[in-house]
């Protein structure tokens, strides 16, 4: 593998044949999530496709010129022209292989594939989430010299990092933008020594083996298994929710209410989340249009009494929106009328969305013990039914989900299992 600098890239790139250029930064954590992939397909494919890389920071005008603005940013050149899908983020292995085998031909492709060797590297604890309940658990671990590892499908940090400012966890003064706290929470992790295989594809869990797949040919086998997914929120999948998702949409009344002090809101859903986050909104927002489908509220019915009676909220019942848009400073929601199927924009600052949430649960089969909502059950030590299987933070079945409580659950388990690999 080779570095370039903006000198070099006429030759070495746009008069050369098959090419993948990584732009990388110093001190870029998804570069060094990149780094072993992109070197390890370099091996596998490097007689056929160059593997240059590319210091960002010291060549800005050959990354402008190209329109890279992040790092790190894949680009695939075939004879000094760009193909396929620019990659960047947390990148995949199977992502970039997708891009190289789309350079060549069928056979060829799987005939490198055909010399990928599947290896099983040991390990005693393997946590499965690096969201705050994860990461804690790993730090723990890795203070108490636990050799762990850490697997995740995106970058670390679970949805603190999705999170624009966190107000509420205890050592801060001031709110805390949430991709600082969660690099913070890896960095510390990291640090530690804990190995980390993130923007992976985990392809199986057997959790009786205690084995995971990743990739497709690396087996992580450890002695016990921390299960650390977290949940994914129901989305109402309607034009408009993916682009405005955290700009003007918000899944989390506790953490974006307070931003809605004396202006309006509408909320979507009728259940006890949405009912119970309603109330919560109302000590901020004005207004609260509630926007359901059905004719009442499925919640209970002392929380729907006590948010009718408040004079701040009005619902819409059987209604059910149909797409967002931002006008100016404002979000615009069509709800259709589902008695007369008539349409109408609703104008508002902000909207709120509580259809539900899932755990992340699909990867285990149907060999763990669920409560009635299909979280995790564990004990108080947070074991599950399974020897040696433990579950941390919003996958387990528990009354709160916040980042201290996740974070409490990874503390309890790492202790337990610290003290059982002892005996
Ligand atoms: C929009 C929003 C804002 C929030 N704001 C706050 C706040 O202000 N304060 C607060 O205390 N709490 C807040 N919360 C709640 C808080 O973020 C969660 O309680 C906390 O993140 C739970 O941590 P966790 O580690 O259990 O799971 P998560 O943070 O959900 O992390 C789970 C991790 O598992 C990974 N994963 C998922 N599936 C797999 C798989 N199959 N294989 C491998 N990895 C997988 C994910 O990529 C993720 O990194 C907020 C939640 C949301 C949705």
């Amino acid at each position: 593998m080779k570095e370039i600098i903006t000198t070099d890239f006429e030759k070495e790139v746009l008069q050369a044949g098959k090419v993948v250029l990584d732009f990388y930064s110093n001190e870029c954590p998804p570069c060094e999530a990149l780094a072993p992939k992109f070197e390890s397909l370099a091996e596998l494919y490097g007689e056929d496709i160059k593997f240059l890389k590319v210091f960002r920071q010291q060549n800005r005008d050959l990354a402008e010129r190209l329109g890279v603005y992040s790092s790190p940013t894949l680009i695939f050149f075939d004879k000094g022209h760009e193909v396929g899908i620019r990659l960047t983020g947390g990148i995949k292995r199977s992502e970039i292989m997708f891009n190289l085998n789309s350079m060549l031909p069928a056979e060829k492709a799987d005939a490198i594939k055909s010399r990928i060797k599947p290896y099983t590297t040991p390990y005693d604890v393997a946590i499965i989430g690096s969201g705050p309940g994860g990461l804690t658990a790993g730090l723990y671990l890795c203070q108490a010299r636990v050799n762990t590892v850490l697997i995740d499908t995106g970058l670390p940090g679970g949805y603190v990092s999705l999170t624009h400012q966190i107000s509420n966890y205890p050592g801060f003064i001031d709110p805390q933008p949430g991709y600082m706290l969660s690099h913070n929470m890896s960095e510390q992790t990291k640090k530690c020594g804990s190995v980390f295989k993130v923007a992976v594809d985990v392809t199986r869990v057997d959790l009786q083996k205690k084995e995971i797949i990743i990739d497709e040919y690396e087996t992580l086998q450890a002695r016990k298994i921390i299960i650390a997914t977290g949940t994914s929120p129901n989305y109402l999948n309607i034009p408009g929710e993916s682009e405005f998702k955290g700009k003007g949409l918000s899944y989390c009344a506790t953490c974006d209410a307070k931003y809605y002090a004396d202006k309006e809101v509408i909320v979507i859903g009728g259940g006890n989340s949405a009912v119970e986050e309603a109330e919560f909104i109302t000590k901020f927002a004005t207004r609260v249009t509630m926007v359901h489908q059905f004719e009442k509220f499925q919640a209970n019915k002392q929380a729907q009494e006590k948010l009718l009676a408040n004079p701040r909220v009005e619902v819409l019942f059987r209604h059910e929106p149909r797409s967002f848009e931002r006008r100016g400073d404002k979000m615009v929601v069509a709800v259709e009328n589902l008695q007369d199927h008539t349409t109408r924009e609703l104008v508002t600052d902000g909207i709120f969305i509580f259809v539900g949430m899932k755990p992340n649960i699909d990867l285990f089969g149907g060999m763990l013990e669920l409560d009635q909502w299909g979280y995790l059950k564990t004990d108080e030590d947070m074991r599950t039914n399974l020897p040696d299987v433990y579950a941390v933070g919003d996958v387990r079945s528990k009354k709160y989900r916040q980042i201290t409580t996740a974070i409490a659950d990874g503390t309890i388990a790492a202790i337990n299992i610290t003290r059982e690999l002892d005996n």
